[in-house]
C-alpha cells in the first residue's frame, strides 16, 4: 500500500500524553502503511534559525518545522484564529481581517508546501487537515505535485452568504478545488460547500458530491462525521472509575448529583450561556439547590487572542456571582477548573457524572459529547444534554437536544436529565453507544482514505 503523508498545523508525537482520538487514529493509519506526519514544531524562532526536525523510527516519521514569531502572529493567531475561526463558526462580528495576516497565512502555506514537496515520494497519498491549511493543496499543485491529495475540515462551514463576507474569499476557498477529495463533518457543511462553488464559480454538482468547475477543475466533496476511539474511551472510563482522581471527585460530592462540562475556553463553546443557565436553574428549582453541582473543566486556549482573554474574565464574573449567591458552607454550585486533564482522567469524570452538558453555540462535531456517552456505565448511564448546533447532534439524536441561545431550554433539559427514569436513560444510551461503536475513529479514517483512493 502506498505511503500516507499527513499534514496538520500541530503534530501529536507518540509520547504526547494529551493525544486524543484523532492523534491515535493518525498514528495507527501511519503505522499500517508507513508514513510521514508533517506540521509546525510548536517552536518560535528568529528568521534564519528555522530548522526542520526529523523524528521517528523509520516506519512512522515526523517532520517538524519551526515558525518565526511574525509567521505565528500572522498565520496562526491572526488569519487562522481571528479571521477564519470566527467566520467559520458563524460569528462574522468577531472577524478581524488584515491583508498582512492573509499574506502571512498564504506564505506559511507556501512554506509548508515547499518542505513537504521535497519529502514526497512517488505513489504517496497526502491528507491535509483543517482550516489552517486550506491553500496547501493548491500550493503543492503549483510545485508540480500530482499525488492524490485529500483535505478534511474539522470545523463547520457556514453558508455562502457568510463565506462571502471574507475579503478575497475566492483566494481562500477556491483553493479547495486543488484537492481530489474534500471532507467535511456534516451534510449541512457539504451543502454549504457545494452551494458556494455553484454560486461563486458556476460549478455543476453531480451525485451531490462531484464538483465540476467551468475551467475544467473537478473534485469530490463528502461528509465524513469524525468518530472517537469508542472502545478505548469505554475501557479507560471503566478503569478510571476506581482510580484516585475519580474516587476523590465522587467522595467530594457526598452523594450529590453532578453535571459536567469539558471545553477549551473558547467563545464557540457557549460557556457564559451555560453558566447563566445553571444559575437560572438553581433560582427556579429551589429543590435542586445544594443537591447538584456543575463541574466545568475549561483549559485556557489561544490566550494571545484578546477575545479569549475577555471570555475568561466574563466567566470568572458569572461563576463568582453564581457561587456567591447560592453556595453553602459545604457546597459550591459551579466548580470551575481552568486546567486540562488527560483523557483517561476525563473518562472517569464523565462516568461519575449524571449529566453531560455540551452546549456549544456552534461546533464542527464536538468529541466531548461522544466521549461522555462512551464513558457511561451500561447499567446506570448518565444523560447527554447536547446543543442542536453541534455536528454531533446529527448523530446523537437520542441526547436531550437544546438550543444553546435559549437559557430556558438548558434549564428544562437539566431538569429533565436529572429526573430521567433509568429505563429511558438506558434506551437512549444504548442507541447512541451502538452508533458510536459502529462509527468510530477507525471507521472515519478508513472511509475517508477509501474515498480518496476512489477519486
Ligand atoms: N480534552 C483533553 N483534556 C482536557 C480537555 C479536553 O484531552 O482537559 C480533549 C477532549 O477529550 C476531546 C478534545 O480535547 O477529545 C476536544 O475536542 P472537541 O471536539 O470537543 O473540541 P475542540 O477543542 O476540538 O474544539
Amino acid at each position: 500500500m502506498s505511503r500516507l503523508v499527513v499534514i496538520s498545523n500541530r503534530v501529536a508525537l507518540p509520547k504526547d500524553v494529551r493525544a486524543g482520538g484523532l492523534a491515535s487514529a493518525m498514528q495507527s493509519a501511519l503505522a499500517e502503511t508507513g508514513g510521514l506526519w508533517f506540521g509546525w514544531s510548536g517552536r518560535l524562532v528568529d528568521e534564519g534559525e528555522r530548522t526542520l526536525q526529523r523524528l521517528g523510527d523509520g516506519r512512522v516519521d515526523f517532520a517538524l518545522l519551526d515558525l518565526t514569531r511574525e509567521e505565528y502572529a500572522r498565520y496562526y493567531l491572526g488569519f487562522s484564529n481571528r479571521t477564519l475561526w470566527p467566520l467559520l463558526h458563524f460569528r462574522p462580528s468577531l472577524l478581524d481581517y488584515s491583508r498582512d495576516d492573509f499574506a502571512g497565512y498564504r506564505s506559511v502555506n507556501r512554506l509548508f508546501a515547499e518542505h513537504v514537496a521535497r519529502l514526497l515520494q512517488p505513489g504517496d497519498r497526502v491528507w491535509v487537515h483543517d482550516y489552517h491549511l486550506i491553500p496547501l493543496g493548491a500550493e503543492l499543485r503549483a510545485l508540480g505535485v500530482d499525488a492524490q491529495i485529500g483535505f478534511f475540515l474539522h470545523i463547520p462551514l457556514p453558508p455562502r452568504e457568510l463565506l462571502a463576507i471574507l475579503p478575497h474569499h475566492e483566494h481562500v476557498f477556491s483553493a479547495l478545488a486543488a484537492y481530489d477529495l474534500v471532507g467535511v463533518q456534516t451534510s449541512a457543511d457539504l451543502d454549504a460547500l457545494t452551494r458556494y462553488f455553484q454560486v461563486e464559480y458556476g460549478a455543476t454538482i453531480a451525485d451531490g458530491q462531484a464538483v465540476h468547475l467551468p475551467d475544467g477543475r473537478r473534485f469530490r466533496a463528502a461528509a465524513f462525521p469524525i468518530g472517537i476511539d469508542t472502545g478505548r474511551v469505554a475501557r479507560a472510563a471503566e478503569r478510571a472509575a476506581n482510580g484516585a482522581a475519580t474516587r476523590r471527585l465522587v467522595t467530594s460530592l457526598e452523594h450529590r448529583r453532578l453535571a459536567i462540562g469539558v471545553d477549551r475556553l473558547d467563545y464557540s463553546k457557549g460557556l457564559p450561556q451555560r453558566f447563566e443557565a445553571f444559575g437560572r436553574f438553581l433560582s427556579r428549582h429551589e429543590e435542586w439547590r445544594a443537591k447538584v453541582s456543575l463541574l466545568q473543566i475549561a483549559p485556557p486556549s489561544r490566550s494571545d487572542v484578546p477575545e479569549y482573554r475577555e471570555l475568561r474574565s466574563r466567566l470568572e464574573r458569572i461563576a463568582g456571582a453564581t457561587n456567591g449567591r447560592y453556595a453553602e458552607p459545604d457546597w459550591v454550585p459551579i466548580r470551575y477548573v481552568n486546567r486540562s486533564f488527560n483523557q483517561a482522567t476525563l473518562a472517569g469524570f464523565y462516568r461519575a457524572a449524571d449529566v453531560g452538558l455540551v452546549t456549544p453555540l456552534r461546533d464542527g462535531m464536538n468529541l466531548v459529547a461522544k466521549e461522555f456517552v462512551a464513558a457511561q456505565p451500561a447499567d446506570d448511564p448518565g444523560v447527554l444534554v447536547l446543543s442542536s448546533l453541534a455536528g454531533a447532534a446529527r448523530e446523537l439524536t437520542q441526547a436531550v437536544l437544546i438550543n444553546p441561545h435559549d437559557p430556558d431550554d438548558i434549564v428544562d433539559a437539566l431538569r429533565e436529565a436529572l429526573a430521567m427514569p433509568l429505563h429511558d436513560r438506558r434506551e437512549r444510551w444504548s442507541a447512541m453507544m451502538d452508533h458510536l461503536r459502529r462509527h468510530d475513529i477507525t471507521y472515519w479514517r478508513n472511509t475517508f482514505l477509501d474515498a480518496l483512493a476512489d477519486t
